[in-house]
């Protein structure tokens, strides 16, 4: 690095170096400053020049991919093409907008018609078109899960234009911005204003814990917040979790701003991926809606990040670099001087604590929006209906409230904490259970006698006799989502039950449908994993029965807790939106838990309370750090060797600090198509001492063979 040029350079810096034998000048980023290096000296070429001025927009991505790779630990090229998407040459896609026709009145009459036809898709349209006037085609088929032959046929009667529009792939179409009608209640103003009174000022912390219950009107808060920004003439990014950006979602802020936002999902393929972030860079797009990936949209000026549902697991990513989004948010917005809002209705501990510490200004949302009341909430304990003869699966509570609730037309919503619970066979005189061979869990059953795998598809026939001690009692434990939609057929004649779980989800966009297909009252029940909890809104439903609510509570990590209380609040958060009081009833083996008590009573604090204390006792996180290393491989003993190595290392390297080393221990799953898992913790006060402790860990394995058939990766808890 020639002298001159050194101190204009950072981190993120383009620069022109000599590339090749010709030493051709190219552009390139820094990505790391040294003094020191293994190359020899004629390995090495001078820097030809840098740009001169502020590192722009890509130079922060490549800061940030830095930054990644220092704090969570992986490769830096790992951590580049976390940040930037591969650029691929991609076809301009041709976009549709669905236009309402309507120029002699007719569309509320065929409205009329297509209900009292029951002819649901049409009408459903129609009727999102009379409110919206136009809607793009993408909109329409992925959240109203409306087909191209419903838009025919609109089309052919008259009552709807179809507007092409050569995008350059926007998800989203165009209309023009309508301002919100929306006068925001007293709460809401004042969150607003807190965060915009402060929005200058160098010594305000920016970063902001909006909580709320469901309903309460964080999203108003949101839009008025990035329309803040976007007046400064500054551009916004908005996470949510994929499983929540459904049809209402998307069109609040399509209505709002129009084409200035665009979206991104997993769906996406690389290239397009790459599109959409390059509008955002030159200017094209304010708003950048989409899951985790969407923090690492290269806006030129970004003015705000909001985390919506900011307690939600996915917001942690499960691949090198397992980065947390609020932590990334907060980075990215310490650098740019950008405001982070987190809401949520159960935010997670971690926040909130950041709250008490001063580290975040807490804004709270005390009333549901619209005048809608919180449900009335029952524990049934499970034991005693045992005790008293009842083995159905369903409480006498739970049957009895659901009558009530179909007799008055309404929808109920079942919740079965765990997917595949407890659909094994198993037995009855040794218990021996029928497990998959590659993977360490249960098979569950399935209809025509079919075994299977969840994890990675095996399936066989069930066995007719023990293949352990040959006895024929084999017993079938019948409490997975399947069985219970039998159960509820049987017991609950005439009325449509609707199942949705990872088998009839395989697909994205099944799950939409069923999802849809629901909150349009096409069927009464709705019973479902962990999926269904999210953030959709379903007027119509006025009881919501939580099936074995404990179940997430026996799960070896030191979160369960915080993870059932949340699924619970968010359960109860499903009954009785609107105008009408919901019920929930939570059955659990465990009713004197606090996770699930308080949730019962929707009291956040008590629960953190109590949670932090086990937290301080035990020095997890929030409190003390905590960092993991996964590994994993398929030669179990070679596995059980490198553990014991590394955990010998880490002891030596650890010595006298205050650090713990647990493990190594099972993943949840041991097995998962042949490979074997196992995790090492390491728990301890300061962060930045794990971090250390990581990186030299990380040369100890470069260096040793032994490590390089297998998988190895780190995730820092704090
Ligand atoms: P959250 O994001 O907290 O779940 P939302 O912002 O989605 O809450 O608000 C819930 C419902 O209440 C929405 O239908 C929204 O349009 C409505 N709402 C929110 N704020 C207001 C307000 N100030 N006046 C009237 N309706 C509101
Ligand atoms: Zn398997
Ligand atoms: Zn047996």
């Amino acid at each position: 690095m020639p002298g001159h040029l050194a101190e204009r350079i950072a981190v993120g810096s383009a620069v022109e170096i000599p590339f090749g034998r010709g030493n051709r000048a190219v552009l390139g980023y820094v990505v790391q400053l040294t003094d020191t290096t293994d190359l020899k000296s004629e390995q090495i070429k001078p820097v030809l020049g840098c740009s001169d001025g502020e590192v722009s927009a890509e130079g922060r991505m490549v800061a940030l991919a830095a930054w990644l790779k220092e704090r969570y630990g992986c490769t830096m090229l790992q951590a580049l093409r976390t940040v930037i998407p591969v650029r691929q040459k991609v076809k301009p896609k041709e976009n549709r907008i669905l236009v309402l026709r309507d120029e002699n009145g007719q569309a509320q009459g065929a409205l009329e018609l297509f209900t009292k036809k029951n002819q649901k898709a049409r009408a459903r349209l129609l009727k999102a078109l009379l409110e919206e006037n136009e809607i793009p085609m993408k909109v329409a088929a992925d959240k109203l899960n409306i087909t191209a032959r419903t838009v025919h046929e609109l089309e052919e009667r008259g009552l709807l234009t179809l507007r092409s529009e050569q995008t350059w792939r926007n998800p989203v179409g165009g209309v023009e911005n309508i301002p919100g009608s929306i006068r925001l209640s007293s709460g809401q103003q004042a969150a607003v204003d807190r965060v915009v009174s402060e929005w200058d000022d160098p010594d305000a912390c920016g970063r902001y814990l909006l909580h709320g219950v469901t309903g309460s009107g964080k999203t108003e808060v949101y839009l008025e917040l990035i329309s803040c920004a976007l007046r400064r003439g500054e551009q916004a990014i908005v996470l949510i979790p994929e499983i929540a950006l459904t049809y209402q979602t998307v069109m609040r802020f399509y209505k709002r701003f129009g084409d200035r936002i665009s979206i991104v999902n997993s769906r996406l393929s690389a290239g397009e991926k790459y599109d959409q972030f390059e509008r955002a860079r030159r200017g094209e797009i304010d708003v950048m809606i989409g899951p985790r990936s969407a923090l690492f949209t290269p806006f030129p000026n970004l003015g705000i990040i909001v985390i919506d549902e900011e307690h939600e697991t996915a917001y942690r990513s499960e691949m090198s670099p397992r980065y947390h989004a609020r932590e990334v948010a907060f980075y990215r917005a310490e650098r740019e001087h950008a405001k982070v809002i987190l809401g949520s209705a159960t935010p997670s501990l971690t926040s909130y604590y950041l709250c008490e510490k001063g580290r975040m200004t807490k804004l709270t949302l005390t009333e549901r929006a619209g005048g809608a009341v919180l449900p009335d909430v029952s524990i049934v304990d499970m034991r005693r209906e045992l005790r008293e003869g009842n083995r159905s699966i369903l409480s006498r509570r739970l049957q009895e409230k659901m009558d009530e609730t179909l007799e008055n037309g309404q929808q109920v919503m079942l919740f079965l904490n765990r997917r595949g619970y407890a659909g094994f066979v198993s037995c009855r005189e040794c218990g021996h259970v029928i497990r998959c061979p590659h993977c360490d869990v249960s098979l569950t059953l399935h209809t025509g006698r079919r075994l299977k795998c969840h994890y990675c598809g095996y399936e066989t026939g069930a066995p007719e006799a023990c293949p352990e001690c040959g006895s024929g009692h084999l017993g079938i434990f019948k409490a997975g989502t399947q069985q219970i939609e039998q159960e509820l057929t049987r017991k609950f004649e005439g009325r449509k039950v609707l199942r949705m779980d990872l088998d009839t989800t395989r697909d994205r966009e099944s799950y939409a449908r069923i999802l849809s297909a629901f909150a349009h009252h096409e069927a009464d029940i709705l019973i479902g994993t962990q999926m269904i909890v999210k953030g959709h809104d379903f007027p119509d439903v006025t009881l919501v029965g939580v099936l074995a609510a404990d179940l997430s509570l026996n799960v070896p990590d030191f979160a369960g807790a915080e993870r059932t209380f949340c699924l619970l609040t968010q359960a109860a958060g499903r009954a009785g939106r609107r105008l009408r009081k919901g019920n929930v009833v939570i059955q659990t083996y465990e009713p004197e838990h606090y996770s699930i008590t308080c949730a019962a009573s929707q009291d956040y604090e008590s629960f953190y309370e109590q949670e932090m204390s086990y937290r301080f006792l035990a020095s997890y996180p929030p409190v003390g750090a905590l960092l993991a290393i996964h590994l994993a491989g398929e030669d179990e003993r070679l596995l059980d060797v490198a553990c014991d190595y590394l955990k010998r290392f880490l002891t030596l390297v650890a010595g006298k600090k205050d650090i713990e080393i647990l493990g190594p221990a099972g993943e949840t799953i041991g097995k998962i198509q042949d490979v074997y898992r196992k995790i090492l913790y390491l728990k301890g006060p300061d962060q930045r001492q794990l971090i250390e402790i990581r990186k030299k860990c990380e040369q100890y394995i470069e260096i040793n063979d032994g490590f390089s058939a297998l998988r190895i990766s780190y995730e820092l808890f704090d």
